[in-house]
């Protein structure tokens, strides 16, 4: 079993410590909260008091923190390949730019590290119950290294290619989800104003051509499907301000990418215009409050 130092115990950092864990896994750990520091602790990883000390004499390094300036600043800025020992293997999960990804994977390269972009899909409900997707980048004998880490956290670990393509991979779905969620809020709003019952709509719908996996499982009215946050006002779920902050990252690789993306654009103005109405912290589903906005 692997010593492993493990720094951004949030949300999802927590509960993929206790997966870790349970695998036998040796973990020392690190966050600017004292409280979720306590938490794993009392899980069974060994605290620590900086990045460096948690990066040193181990085995792999896991980071999961909110966006691409921390994943820069816990690895570059006298962090994690200052502290690191020769052969450790470091994955990142956080969900970033690509251009932060590949800039934080030259370093490490150049420092003799074997590193892996490895965001997930799955949420917190996936990071509780080991279960979440990897998409992964770098190159193919960093990915086998980071492999049986991945292993003890989630269930698909899938290599989407070369450093920063884990990202990519995620934010392209992410995209996705976003305009699915938009897209079953105007549809379930408009067949409901034309005069047909949400539940006719989503049984209809639901084994029809216009059906998504958010239309069926995060639909925006409620009571119509068991598994919708619309079913308790919108509790999350996948927060909506999550939602815009990958939506934003999408908008900017497309740009990077020279590609057009009017229903990525859309749905990126409409999560906006949501979270200005003071709705972030509501799930992503409450996109309907842009289109029907009595809902609740
Ligand atoms: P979170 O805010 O709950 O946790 C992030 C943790 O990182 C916090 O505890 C914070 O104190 C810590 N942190 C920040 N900067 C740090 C630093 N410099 N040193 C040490 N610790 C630091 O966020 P989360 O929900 O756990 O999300 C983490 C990442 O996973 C994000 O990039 C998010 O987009 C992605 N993600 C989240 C979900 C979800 O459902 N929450 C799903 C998929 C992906």
């Amino acid at each position: 079993m692997a010593k492993v130092g493990f720094i951004g115990l949030g949300n999802m950092g927590g509960p993929m410590v206790r997966n870790l864990i349970k695998a036998g896994h040796s973990l020392k750990v690190y966050d600017l909260s004292e409280d979720a520091i306590n938490f794993a602790v009392q899980a069974g990883a060994m605290a620590t008091k900086s990045v460096k000390e948690a990066s040193s004499e181990v085995d792999f390094v896991v980071t999961m923190v909110p966006v691409g300036s921390n994943v820069r600043e816990i690895f570059l800025e006298d962090g994690i390949l200052a502290a690191a020992a020769p052969g450790t293997v470091m994955i990142d999960s956080s969900t970033i730019d690509v251009g932060s990804a590949q800039a934080v994977h030259e370093a490490a390269k150049s420092a003799g590290f074997n590193m892996i972009d490895a965001p997930v899909s799955g949420g917190v409900i996936g990071a509780d119950a080991g279960t979440l997707t990897f998409m992964c980048g770098g190159d193919k004998d960093s990915f086998e290294k980071a492999k049986p880490i991945l292993q003890g956290m989630g269930k698909n670990i899938v290599h989407c290619g070369s450093g920063g393509l884990g990202q990519a991979t995620k934010i392209c779905n992410n995209m996705l989800a976003g305009i699915n969620a938009l897209a079953a809020a105007e549809a379930m709003t408009m067949g409901e104003r034309l005069g047909v019952s949400p539940d006719i709509l989503y049984e209809v719908i639901s084994t029809s051509t216009g059906r998504s996996y958010i239309f069926e499982t995060s639909n925006p009215m409620p009571d119509v499907c068991s598994t919708s946050p619309a079913n308790n006002k919108f509790k999350p779920g996948f927060m909506a301000k999550l939602m815009l902050k990958d939506l934003r990252l999408s908008q900017a690789a497309a740009q990077d990418a020279k590609t057009s993306t009017p229903l990525g654009a859309a749905a990126t103005a409409a999560f906006q215009q949501l979270i200005d109405s003071g709705f972030g912290d509501l799930d992503t589903s409450s996109i309907i409050k842009v289109i029907k906005p009595e809902s609740k």
